[in-house]
């Protein structure tokens, strides 16, 4: 909605080295302002040259984000909405691929009227213009920078936000450093100097950072605070100390106790009272000191890289805390259900996913563990390319037809149960095409789908090409398949199930996007609900 007035932006940047949780600590103090009463949104600027991720490969980038507009996105803008609740866009993400892209197809219709076409300014005016396409739409803005600083790729994201504090002034913007302070065992100290070198290279671009959140195993103590502090130019209570927590959702809380909300509403003048984040501690203490256990396998062919999985995983956490009780996620490569024995790798858990994909690695180990958890009744749950496999494995084992398959893997199968959706067939371009976003998918009442929902029409995420193949609903329907969630014309099987079963579901969408703290998933809290039961049954035989 339009407002009058402008929002306050808040950068962060990350130095030393990568991998130090910038989307976390973005999430975290997005989730304290929000609770102060504002509203609040976070893009998060890539500096790699791909258009978006949703070409990239899960094993180097980790998971592909799908929002509910239907862009694919960086997996950090999945922390932004579990932590705010708040719907990201494709707007949420941009990176200098798209930046070079608007800038490319503009000088291509010749709007530069013949003028050099440079980095300064038309490229960073662009950045610039993408961090504040919600200006009037937010209270605050806080835009995560990728990348570590002294990375050349990052130059024009900074030099942006460098630009951006300039013109809108010091009460209505500011940077935020994450950094590292490595403790060396030889000598038993904390080091300060990887931080030091770090801020110099941001004050090289001109930036001088106003709060340094220093991530440590340790303590950082008074003296080093004040070190930094010091050689930082920053005030002593502006060093923020982030130590390694033992889950994420602990990290609002950790700023919380150290005022970095206060902090940040005094530099930007915004008079707001402290939140109290009740709710939130709640749902930290039954992560940590839950009541009960259960073990769930992931089979999937990115186990050796589990951010592949962060929402699936993220969302079991969620639904655990729910039921008060450790969700203990095993990994399983769905190329060793190739090999080895199932029994070993699956029979003793409480309950299974059958993880999304692409590719015919590890298809037949998929298809062999829902045939295992099928027979011996235990909880599964097959997501997108999980619930193809199910329908694959009950044609095959329950149907008598031998030879099905997904056309995705076998493009002369004899049964095509699951074939390329009519829309996809002209597609030759990977990028962006497949079916992606939020639809809606009616549910059928009295199905397991509708007990967990309890409501009629629901819109899930979707991210794929193929489907389950309409000439064979019939045949699969005779045999006790149901098909308990379509699309609004019926054209298009949206969720598939086995009554009888203890948990026997599949969904051609994503129900892990839509997973948030605090709150969970219905389907992740049915099916971890399904788990308990089985385990706890389990330990009544005993
Ligand atoms: N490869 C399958 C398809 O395109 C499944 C996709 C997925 O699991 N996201 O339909």
């Amino acid at each position: 909605m339009a407002r009058g007035k402008r929002a306050k932006y808040i950068f962060i940047t990350g130095g030393v080295l990568s991998s130090l949780g910038k989307g976390i600590t973005s999430a975290s103090l997005g989730l304290l302002l929000q609770q102060r009463g504002y509203t609040v949104t976070i893009i998060k600027m890539d500096p790699y040259i791909n258009v978006d991720p949703g070409t990239m490969n899960p094993l180097q980038h980790g998971e592909v984000y799908v929002t509910e507009d239907g862009a694919e996105t960086d997996l950090d803008l999945g922390h932004y909405e579990r932590f705010l609740g708040v719907q990201m866009t494709r707007m949420n993400n941009a990176t200098t691929g798209q930046i070079y892209h608007t800038v490319i197809t503009k000088e291509r219709k010749g709007q530069y009227l013949g003028k050099t076409v440079q980095v300064v300014p038309h490229i960073t005016n662009e950045i610039k213009r993408r961090m504040t396409v919600f200006d009037r739409d937010y209270d605050i803005v806080i835009v995560e920078i990728g990348g570590t600083v002294g990375d050349i790729e990052s130059l024009p994201f900074l030099e942006a936000s460098r630009q951006l504090v300039l013109e809108r002034g010091r009460t209505q913007a500011l940077h935020i450093h994450l950094t590292y302070v490595p403790y060396v065992k030889a000598v038993k100290e904390l080091k300060t100097k990887p931080t030091q070198h770090s801020v110099k290279m941001l004050m090289q671009s001109g930036i001088q950072p106003e709060i340094l959140v220093c991530r440590t195993e340790y303590r950082l103590g008074k003296e080093i605070r004040n070190k930094i502090a010091l050689f930082c130019n920053v005030e002593p209570e502006a060093v923020i100390e982030a130590l390694d927590l033992e889950t994420i959702y602990e990290v609002p809380l950790q700023y919380l106790r150290q005022n970095l909300d206060t902090i940040v509403a005094r530099k930007l003048r915004l008079k707001s009272a402290r939140p109290s984040l009740r709710r939130w501690s709640r749902f930290v203490r039954r992560i940590k000191q839950p009541v009960r256990e259960v073990r769930i396998a992931l089979v999937g062919k990115y186990v050796k890289v589990p951010d592949a999985y962060k929402s699936i995983h993220e969302a079991l956490i969620h639904a655990g805390a729910v039921h008060n009780t450790r969700v203990n996620v095993e990994y399983v490569d769905a190329e060793a259900v190739e090999q080895s024995k199932l029994e070993d790798l699956l029979g003793a858990v409480d309950g299974a996913i059958v993880a999304p994909g692409f590719g015919v690695r590890g298809i037949e180990g998929k298809i062999r563990a829902v045939q295992f958890l099928r027979e011996h009744r235990i909880p599964f749950f097959g997501i997108c390319l999980g619930m193809q496999c199910a329908v694959i494995e009950f044609a095959r084992n329950v149907c008598g037809l031998t030879g099905a398959h997904s056309a995705e893997f076998d493009r002369r199968a004899k049964h095509k149960v699951i074939d390329l959706m009519p829309d996809q067939r002209d597609v030759t371009m990977k990028g962006g095409t497949m079916r992606l976003g939020s639809y809606p998918c009616i549910l059928k009442e009295g199905t397991l789908a509708y007990r967990a929902y309890r409501k009629k029409v629901v819109q899930e995420r979707h991210r794929h090409r193929y489907e389950v193949n309409n000439q064979y609903r019939e045949i699969l329907q005779q045999h006790g398949m149901v098909f308990s969630g379509l699309s609004p014309d019926e054209r298009l099987v949206e969720i598939i199930e086995l009554p009888g079963h203890p948990w026997f579901l599949g969904t051609q969408f994503h129900p892990e996007f839509k997973s948030r703290a605090v709150t969970g998933h219905p389907l992740f809290i049915s099916f971890v609900k399904a788990a308990l039961e089985r385990h706890q049954g389990e330990s009544d035989d005993v």
